[in-house]
């Protein structure tokens, strides 16, 4: 019996860690965002957003769009975590996902929600969606080139163990940190009025160029493939800048629908 529940416990631990390994900042990185959110809401829209999800706050939220990946009835979900957008193409160009991409999710979330002609599930369900999205579209490999899914298939070493270089930007750099979101949100949280203005002034498909004008910066990697301290010397600052304006811009996003 405990021969069997080991070998099923390593059937699901096998299954969770290739379920797991698209597309997502990790838990820290999501909540982060929500938590630097939270505090930029004006109080009518912290009121609603009190008045739709209740007790949970929105860094509890930020992961829920990766929770219900377990569930068959949002099977339709997966590919609006990312968007494709081949080198020297725009999303203008390209031609689009039939299941929907990342912007196409976010840009109509938040038309429903200013529209405001939604069930309170559907509205729930729209803001939870769009407090994920607005967090993933600012890790830079949620906008893929198009050869390796969004860096999943770039296999490399990070501090010697195996990794891929998505998972280092969703997770292993910001979890190698030790701090918990709000150590971390704390840490990043100090825009100026000049920031949030500007960075709120900037449209949904203008924060996924910014993206994708950083993947350079990101496949700038040893040819050996072993990636530690100096790499995330050299990204760190980009990760807590991506945190910081996603959290800025969700807040600026969720004060607009309810304004
Ligand atoms: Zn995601």
């Amino acid at each position: 019996m405990n021969k069997l529940l080991t070998l099923i416990s390593i059937f699901a631990l096998g299954f969770t860690s290739t379920a797991n390994e698209a597309l997502r900042w990790g838990q820290i990185g999501h909540r982060t965002t929500g938590h630097v959110a939270e505090q930029y809401l004006t109080d009518k829209a912290a009121a609603e957003v009190e008045r739709v999800l209740g007790n949970e706050s929105l860094a509890e939220v930020s992961t829920w769009m990766d929770e219900v990946r377990s569930d068959d009835a949002y099977d339709f979900m997966a590919p609006w975590h990312y968007v494709t957008i081949p080198e020297g193409e725009t999303y203008e160009t390209v031609e689009k996902a039939e299941g929907g991409d990342i912007i196409w999710a976010l840009e109509k979330v938040v038309k429903e929600l200013k529209e405001g002609n939604l069930t309170q599930k559907q509205e729930e369900e729209n803001l939870k969606i769009l407090v994920h999205l607005v967090g993933d579209l600012h890790q830079p490999l949620h906008v893929g080139n198009g050869t390796d899914r969004g860096g999943n298939d770039v296999k490399l070493q990070w501090f010697w163990s195996n990794s891929n270089l998505h998972r280092v930007w969703d997770s292993e750099m910001i979890d190698d940190k030790q701090l918990s979101y709000t150590e971390l949100s704390d840490f990043v949280n100090h825009p100026t009025e000049e920031q949030i203005n500007e960075w709120q002034s900037t449209s949904i498909r203008d924060w996924a160029y910014e993206s994708q004008d950083l993947l350079p910066q990101v496949y700038d990697f040893p040819e050996d493939k072993e990636l530690s301290y100096e790499y995330s010397y050299k990204n760190w600052n980009t990760v807590e800048q991506r945190l910081v304006k996603a959290g800025v811009r969700m807040a600026g996003l969720i004060n607009e629908i309810y304004e």
